[in-house]
């Protein structure tokens, strides 16, 4: 069996390996995983493939709030079961063009609210390293499957404040979320439009880059998209001298020592090899986390009102006036977590407030922007943890309050809500859980960061 993905991909494009041979140990290895860890929602039976192209014969595997057609697509919602659209999501003819197959459409977060894939109406996934703690979220399917393939495969991921960097860390893999633009939404099920990103995690920095050279590009079917013309990530240089900061504000003590103390000792590595680290100042981190979740819950709960079992997914007996109906259908197909947000969504805009919170917090996204714009006059990359804690228990998660959940994502809330490229990649563990250390860059600056992390990834 080919190691890795590219000498798979080579091996199907000259010929050496057949795909109709391999695929078949593929599909029942994703079905042996699937009563292990519970990483899919569907599992995609019918291949299509072709032999040529950068992704020829491979298997990937796209989160379930990515548009696949004729591939049933709930965004881990009980609201969407059954839904099956009827175009694929522009990632999604991207990487069919290229020669893929759809293995499975992934675990997640319903709607992608929460940190640990436990808010999942069709199951939650395990963590491969240890089955009683969590993959992270909301991408946990994408993450645990990425880890636990004994199979060449790519993950197609996505991010709003943290979806991709979470479970990357708790599962020892790397996710790359790129910048805002960089990828296109077209046939993603929104979440919060101005800052949802579409992404890949993968075992290695190479197999995330091809994912993301192919995944990446200009379409004029998303208005957000950006104008750029498609790169090969795989072929990035880091910069001759990179230079690295680390805010002290990502390192307090609300981090896990451990973690914070390995993510240092990796920032002392790459001063020895001669790269600059300095510690700098960002003291408007603090409100990245509220100003997040303000600009999430109002976005969401806009996006959320077309769930009203008419057009989408699961309908109810038609009875009553369309409030009744609406309210039925909304009351049993959302979970918890989904209410809780389109409650406060609703009532942050609701006029008379809109200027209070919304406006409020996007005026908050504006200054971070410009404190990270300042940081990236003087360097190429920014470190910190990708996490605080190591990957949770389930009996740990079932304890935290809401408010407590979404401190956990301290680290990944404001470069997500500027729409900076990140990469987390693992740099050791401890007592056998992976550490994940997430490098932020500058917008459109994967390259320089995929460089950077290749190198980092090679002295390990
Ligand atoms: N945990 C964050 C939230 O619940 C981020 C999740 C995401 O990126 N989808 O909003």
């Amino acid at each position: 069996m080919a190691a890795t993905v590219r000498e798979y991909v080579e091996g199907v494009r000259g010929g050496s390996i057949d795909p109709r041979e391999e695929i078949p140990r593929f599909l029942e290895s994703a079905r042996e995983l699937q009563k292990r860890l519970n990483p899919f929602i569907t599992i995609n039976e019918s291949v299509e493939f072709k032999t040529e192209g950068a992704l020829a014969g491979l298997p990937i595997s796209v989160k379930d709030n990515i548009c696949t057609k004729g591939i049933m697509t709930t965004a881990g919602s009980r609201i969407l079961e059954g839904y099956v659209p009827p175009f694929d999501a522009t990632v999604v003819s991207k990487i069919k063009g290229e020669g893929a197959f759809i293995l499975g459409k992934t675990a997640q977060d319903e709607f992608g609210f929460g940190t640990f894939s436990t808010n999942c109406a069709y199951g939650i996934p395990k963590n491969p390293i240890d089955t009683g703690r969590s993959t992270g979220g909301s991408s946990g399917g994408a993450a645990a499957l990425a880890a636990a393939a004994d199979f060449p495969h790519i993950a197609i991921a996505q991010s709003t404040g943290g979806s991709i960097t979470a479970p990357a860390a708790f599962t020892g893999t790397v996710g790359i979320t790129p910048t805002y633009g960089r990828v296109s939404r077209y046939g993603l099920i929104d979440y919060a439009n101005s800052m949802d990103k579409i992404g890949v995690i993968a075992k290695n920095v190479y197999d995330a880059a091809l994912g993301l050279s192919v995944i990446s590009g200009y379409d004029p079917m998303d208005s957000t998209s950006a104008n750029l013309n498609t790169t090969d990530f795989t072929k990035s240089a880091s910069p001759d001298k990179p230079r690295i900061a680390l805010p002290k504000q990502y390192f307090l003590s609300t981090t896990d020592r451990r973690v914070a103390e390995l993510v240092i000792r990796t920032a002392e590595r790459l001063e020895s090899e001669g790269m600059t680290v300095e510690q700098v100042d960002m003291p408007f981190t603090r409100y990245s986390i509220p100003a997040y979740y303000m600009i999430a819950i109002t976005e969401a709960s806009t996006n959320l009102a077309k769930f009203c079992g008419l057009r989408y997914g699961m309908q109810g007996e038609l009875k009553g006036n369309f409030d009744e109906y609406f309210s039925k259908v909304r009351s049993e197909g959302f979970g918890t977590e989904a209410k809780r947000r389109i409650i406060l969504g609703t009532y942050a805009r609701m006029s008379g407030f809109r200027e209070a919170y919304y406006i409020k917090a996007m005026r908050v996204r504006a200054r971070i922007i410009r404190e990270f714009k300042s940081v990236f006059q003087n360097f190429d990359a920014i470190i910190t943890p990708s996490m605080p804690i190591l990957a949770p228990r389930f009996s740990d998660i079932a304890e935290m309050s809401p408010i407590e959940t979404y401190n956990m994502d301290m680290m990944t809330t404001a470069p997500n809500m500027c729409g900076l490229p990140t990469i987390s990649m693992p740099v050791g563990r401890i007592d056998g859980l992976p550490v994940g250390m997430q490098l932020i860059g500058d917008h459109f600056a994967e390259e320089r960061l995929i460089g950077l992390s290749q190198i980092i990834e090679g002295l390990q």
